[in-house]
């Protein structure tokens, strides 16, 4: 396909996200992220040869929030390695709010998955020791190819300052003998991984490593071991949109992980990462234009990982 096309085929997945998002709201939970334009969108795809194609908003910064578990989870089955991360953390997908505390408490006494907000702040809680945040945002900007990646201090400091469920779910999990160290320096970690201000091509940078194993596409140097990248490429198939991933798994076919700012990551094994930038949210907190922009680019481009190839 020519650059012309694939070009084209962004201009159209613009169109057809824009046509939705006046159906969703910007989170408000973070009083900081209503702040955002609902109207906003782009797109950016990273290609295994080096190429970029973007359209809209692609280069705009906004925060990276939940798709910062996955940044912490290759740390941390990178550095702690599997057993210990699936010591206490489960792998199945929880059919619940990212932020629920229900199934925590009463079914299971382990969290769900690292893809919601339980299982991450105990993933973090394992960093913490081993890492500072400096460390953490070189990681991130490694892994994103995107040296630029910086704390936001606003989203930061308006997500502490409403952070009563993620402090309540950190303060049981302590209860529970899960998260064993300093519970208050973890939520902080946790949060400030959150507020890591990112654009639509960093994201596409993430997918791409990730799609190429865990290879840096330009220098050849390995970032991440193939096991840890495979692992995190499934959990991401199975909950990485929220209660919304079976769905979205059979409508577009690719691993992703979304955040509340309006991210999406999404890969596209062996060929491409994918960055979505959209801020206006459906009930599950899943980007409503980035979505059906997602659905569209799948379509066009036979992308869905169980597409028939003709
Ligand atoms: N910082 C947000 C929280 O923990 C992230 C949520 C998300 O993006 O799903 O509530």
């Amino acid at each position: 396909m020519t650059d012309k096309a694939r070009g084209k085929i962004l201009e159209e997945a613009l169109l057809a996200g824009s046509m939705e998002v006046d159906k969703g709201e910007t989170a408000s939970y973070i009083p900081e992220l209503s702040r955002a334009d609902k109207h906003d969108l782009g797109i950016c795809i990273y290609t295994r040869d080096g190429e970029i194609y973007e359209a809209g908003d692609s280069q705009k910064r906004f925060t990276i929030q939940s798709i910062s578990k996955v940044i912490s989870l290759c740390v941390a089955l990178q550095h702690c390695g599997f057993d210990k991360v699936f010591e206490k953390i489960r792998m199945e997908p929880s059919g619940d709010a990212f932020n629920s505390l229900l199934k925590l408490d009463m079914t299971s006494n382990y969290p769900y998955n690292p893809m919601i907000n339980s299982g991450a702040l105990t993933v973090v809680s394992y960093l913490m020791p081993i890492f500072s945040f400096k460390e953490l945002l070189d990681y991130a900007g490694k892994l994103c190819l995107d040296p630029k990646i910086r704390l936001d201090e606003r989203v930061y400091n308006s997500e502490m300052a409403n952070s009563a469920r993620n402090r309540a779910i950190a303060y049981l999990l302590q209860s529970k003998g899960i998260i064993e160290c300093d519970v208050e320096r973890s939520l902080e970690l946790y949060v400030k991984m959150c507020s890591l201000s990112v654009t639509a091509r960093s994201l596409a940078g993430f997918g791409l490593v990730l799609a190429n194993g865990g290879i840096h596409p330009e220098t050849g140097e390995r970032l991440l071991d193939r096991e840890v990248v495979r692992t995190v490429k499934t959990i991401m198939l199975t909950c990485g949109m929220y209660d919304g991933s079976g769905e979205f798994a059979v409508e577009v076919g690719i691993p992703s992980k979304s955040g509340v700012g309006g991210g999406i990551l999404s890969v596209v094994d062996r060929k491409m990462g994918i960055g979505i930038y959209g801020p206006s949210l459906d009930k599950k907190g899943n980007s409503i234009g980035g979505k059906a922009m997602l659905k569209y680019v799948s379509e066009e481009l036979n992308l869905h990982m169980f597409a028939w190839e003709p």
